[in-house]
Order: structure tokens, then sequence, then C-alpha cells
């Protein structure tokens, strides 16, 4: 169904990158979908970063590809025949540097308004004196816990960090997106604190990097939650509110009712719309119950790997992934993975820290009634 919806505009690589499409839905709402190229490769790479000009009665870009890619972006719109008159704001689907690394160019550009889900506001900018033990007080807030290369930071992330602090954003609620007639905004925190979904009526929704195809989108560590509690709103009071696994299995389970209600709604995902030469259609419900399971799943792995013997977060990283995944930036994202699901399985009493940096199971799976049980 998606593939006869789907004009191809401009063809790309076998997996989507650089192409440009053009969607129009049963109301006679137009999309497009523009591709931009991303920098991050080996087995942790998501592809291309899709980017979506929606042309509602408050036409609005979502994302803006990754650092540099701006002025790319402009190019494929203008390509579409479509102009900076097209669209009258710039929304953020979370603050990943692969979709809001081109905001401040393309802001520049076009001078258009910049709308983005609360924490994203708050967490760009940068507080020195507040930034914990162990954190980089020369980061924006959303950074205190990057663990990537310095080389890696150096190039592509200084600038970027800058940047962002310097824009005026607007925030978007729950449902209150101001984004037109028909289009409910969704607040869908988990795989980063600020992470939205768009409904489009009853017929599509873009769903960020929360749901995507082929691949199972990282959660965060409820762990960053208190490094930058100080710079939240107040009414963020708790971790699991914004940060890690229950965090993301929580908007996961609001995205699946959604699917649930509109059974064949079309969701255009933050990555792999397109790959392998293929059209990656996703039924909400059906790759919702995927994502559950994966990470009941998961911890159910972690659970057997120290069922016996208390281990460290890397020892279980590298038992738990196979080898190949663990090259290059591979080990911290694997790591990030096992810590966010221990964080769950600490909480549901499975597991117990054991001496200073080594954890243990407790005998018990009580995880799979705390994940059924969020809501
Ligand atoms: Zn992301
Ligand atoms: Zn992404």
């Amino acid at each position: 169904m998606l593939k006869q919806m789907i004009k191809v505009i401009r063809s790309g690589d076998a997996n989507g990158k650089n192409m440009i499409i053009k969607l129009t839905l049963s109301s006679g709402l137009d999309i497009y979908g523009f591709a931009t190229p991303n920098f991050y490769g080996g087995d942790w790479d998501y592809g291309a970063s899709w980017n979506y000009l929606v042309l509602s009665d408050q036409p609005f870009l979502l994302d803006t590809g990754r650092f540099n890619m701006g002025k790319k972006l402009l190019d494929m719109i203008n390509a579409a025949s479509l102009s900076i008159n097209d669209f009258k704001y710039i929304v953020i689907s979370h603050g990943h540097e692969d979709h809001d690394g081109g905001l401040y160019d393309l802001a520049e550009m076009t001078g258009k308004k910049i709308k983005a889900h609360a924490p994203y506001k708050q967490l760009t900018h940068f507080y020195p004196d507040l930034a914990p033990a162990g954190a980089r007080p020369d980061f924006p807030a959303s950074c205190w816990h990057c663990f990537m290369p310095e080389a890696y930071v150096n190039q592509n992330c200084l600038k970027y960090h800058k940047e962002r602090t310097l824009l005026e954003i607007d925030e978007i609620k729950d449902g209150n997106s101001g984004l037109g007639e028909r289009v409910k905004t969704y607040h869908v925190p988990g795989h980063s604190p600020d992470s939205l979904a768009i409904q489009l009526g009853d017929e599509a929704i873009l769903v960020g990097d929360t749901v995507l195809p082929e691949i199972t989108p990282f959660p965060s560590r409820e762990a960053f939650f208190y490094q930058v509690e100080k710079v939240l709103y107040p009414e963020h009071t708790t971790a699991d509110e914004l940060y890690g696994l229950r965090a993301y299995i929580k908007s996961i389970k609001k995205l699946k009712k959604i699917g649930e209600k509109y059974s064949d709604i079309i969701t255009l995902p933050g990555h792999r719309l397109f790959s392998n030469n293929n059209w990656n259609e996703i039924n909400l419900r059906d790759r919702a119950n995927e994502l559950i399971e994966h990470h009941i799943q998961r911890c159910a792995a972690v659970l057997q790997i120290i069922k016996k013997e208390a281990k460290t977060i890397h020892q279980i990283t590298k038992e738990h992934f196979p080898a190949h995944m663990l090259k290059d930036i591979g080990s911290a994202m694997a790591e990030l993975e096992v810590h966010s699901h221990l964080e769950l399985l600490i909480i549901a009493e499975d597991v117990m820290q054991a001496g200073r940096d080594k954890f243990i199971a407790a005998g018990s799976s009580n995880f799979k009634n705390i994940i059924r049980n969020l809501s």
C-alpha cells in the first residue's frame, strides 16, 4: 500500500540516501520525504535521516538532517519544486544530531519559527555550574552523558553545540501543536527525553526514531535524568517520565494504541523508510509489539548471563553482543543498551548490585510484569 502511494521524485542509493519522495494521503494531504546522508557507519548505522515536509494548513518541515546538512536539505526541497514559502515551521522530532544538526543553518536561511518538545530547549543550553561530577561542563546538558571520542566531538559537535543555544524555540505540548487542524502531537520520550510523534488525521503518523523498521532504537538511561534534573522544568519530577527503558516502553505502548485504533495508519520513521531497494512498510501495532518483545527478550538474556556469577557491565556486554557489534563506538552503544536494561532489572528487583561495579541475578523474573504493567 505504501509503495503504491509513494512517488519517487529523485532516486537515491539502495538504502534511500539522497532520495526525494512525495506521498499523497487519501484526504489530499501531501507529504514530501528527503533522506539526507548520515555520518555513522558500521553495525550501529541507522542509515540516512528521513526529514519530512508536511503541507498541512500550518505546513511544517520535520527535522533537518545531521550537522552541515541544512543547505543540502534546502536544495533537496527546491529540487522537489518547493521553496521556503511552502512551509511555516521547522519542527524537531528529538534532539539528536542526526535530526537537528542542520537546524541552525536552516533557521538562518529560512527565518522560520522552530518548534520542539519542552525538554529540547532546556537541554540545548550550557550550565557550566550545574554539570555533575563526571559530566563535561563545557557541553550542553543534552550531551553531558556523551561517550563519543574526542576527535569526533572536536570535528562535529563544538559548533553544533554553540549554535543550538542561539535558537529561539517554541515549545510543543501533547496534543496542542499549533501545526494544523488535524495535526496532533504526542510526547514519546525514552529514546530521547524530547521525542515527538506527530499524527496527521487518522491517515499517517511521523514517529521520529521511536519506532523504526529493521532496527530497534536504543533507549536512553534513567541515570541521565539525575544528571540534568536541575535544568529541566519542575513538572518533570521522575526519571521514568523522560528517560530510560521504562519511559521508552510507555511511549511504545502509547503509539501501539494509536496503531490499534487506526489499523492502516501510515507510519513514517526517521530512518530506514527505504533499505536494500525496498520500502519498509510499518504496521504500527505489530511493530510496537515486536519492540516490546525485543526488550523483554534482552532483559531475559542479560539475567541469564549473570545467573550464577556477578559480572561488570563490560563483561555482560561482551557476552551478549557478537564481537563485530563491539568495534569502535559499538562497545559504548552496546554498553548503553545493557545498562538501560539493567536499570529496569534492578528496579524490578531481579538484579542486585554485587560489590562496586558488578551485578548478579536475584533469581526472580519480575521484569515481565513490570513491562506488562507500564502505561
Ligand atoms: Zn535518535
Ligand atoms: Zn536518528
